[in-house]
């Protein structure tokens, strides 16, 4: 059973269409990385996998159910962005309130307090916790009867880097013990490591997804590599010349160095001939990293949008 399949989803809101034609589905024990610049279409399609509202065309369905469904809801953890809770209450109070809200039992709040690292400051009204404490009740709301579906909104705003190391290791945790995680986000940096998917939203569409790998092979940029000579510039430029490869070549030198960027398709054959040469004293392959693909994918109209201040 899928945690969610989008066949083909479209949505509108009365003046324009801001979703065409999606299609996502997550998987039980997976996390996905749901990424695209302001105004793309990230919360429209977590409120629809959440139903509070229903795509205008196509098909959607959630934990095997409908969107929406109370059988459903009760199944799904979502981290809105920005949390906000009563300050005059402490955390404790607030996780014990939404238990009973969602039907958890009361006894798991302190245990939940504790895995997000608020044991100390349970017993503290939220108006003296951090954007970070609060961020983490944010968090424990959402892990409350543990779900099979957890939709995180900018899980990582606000928390330092330890911080948000913890919960990255959380994550994987829960992921490792069956529950698929969305995690959404206009910020890449650190993100690589954690996620298994990553999903790439831009005005509406979906514009690549899937492992790292399939993301590199969909966008075919360039791979860079840096060539230490073994006896000098021009002879190991020489053996570059003559592997025939120039129409996929960017070369220049760098501090004694070469930096080649590279084709994905004739990467080996390049790798070979400088091997076979004996002109290479060190190798460093630079693979394009998540952000690099997100750029690609996004261009300089993303580029534009993530200036925003949504
Ligand atoms: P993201 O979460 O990626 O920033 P959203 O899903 O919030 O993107 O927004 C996608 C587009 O839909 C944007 O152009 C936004 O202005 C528009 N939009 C979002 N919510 C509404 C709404 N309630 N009514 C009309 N337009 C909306």
């Amino acid at each position: 059973m899928n945690c969610f399949r989008l066949e083909n989803v479209s949505h509108r809101y009365a003046k324009a269409t801001v979703l065409h034609g999606v299609d996502l589905r997550l998987e039980p024990g997976e996390i996905l990385g749901l990424f695209g610049h302001n105004g793309a279409g990230k919360t429209t399609s977590i409120k629809l996998i959440l139903g509070l509202m229903k795509p205008s065309e196509g098909k959607l369905s959630v934990l095997g159910g409908a969107a929406g469904d109370p059988q459903v809801s009760q199944h799904i953890g979502y981290l809105p962005e920005n949390v906000m809770f009563y300050p005059q209450l402490t955390g404790r109070e607030i996780l014990s309130h939404f238990a009973r809200l969602k039907g958890a039992s009361l006894k798991q709040v302190p245990a939940l307090l504790e895995q997000v690292g608020l044991d100390d400051a349970m017993d503290a009204r939220t108006k003296t916790y951090s954007k970070g404490m609060r961020q983490r009740l944010g968090l424990a709301q959402a892990l409350l009867g543990k779900p099979k579906l957890l939709m995180l909104d900018e899980p990582t705003v606000g928390l330092d880097p330890v911080a948000t190391a913890d919960l990255y290791r959380l994550l994987r945790r829960l992921r490792d013990e069956g529950a698929g995680i969305v995690l959404c986000s206009h910020v890449l940096p650190g993100v690589e490591p954690y996620i298994d998917r990553a999903a790439i939203l831009t005005d509406g569409a979906l514009k690549a997804a899937g492992d790292l790998p399939a993301l590199r092979r969909q966008a075919n940029m360039p791979v860079s590599l840096t060539l230490e000579p073994a006896n000098g510039l021009a002879a190991l430029e020489k053996v570059i010349d003559g592997t025939g490869s120039n129409a996929g070549l960017m070369i220049k030198s760098d501090n004694g160095r070469l930096l080649v960027d590279v084709r994905p398709e004739e990467k080996m054959t390049l790798i070979q001939a400088l091997m076979r040469s004996g002109e290479v004293a060190d190798l460093g392959i630079h693979q394009p990293s998540l952000e690099d693909i997100y750029v690609h994918f996004i261009g300089s109209g993303g580029l534009a949008h993530r200036g925003g201040s949504q």
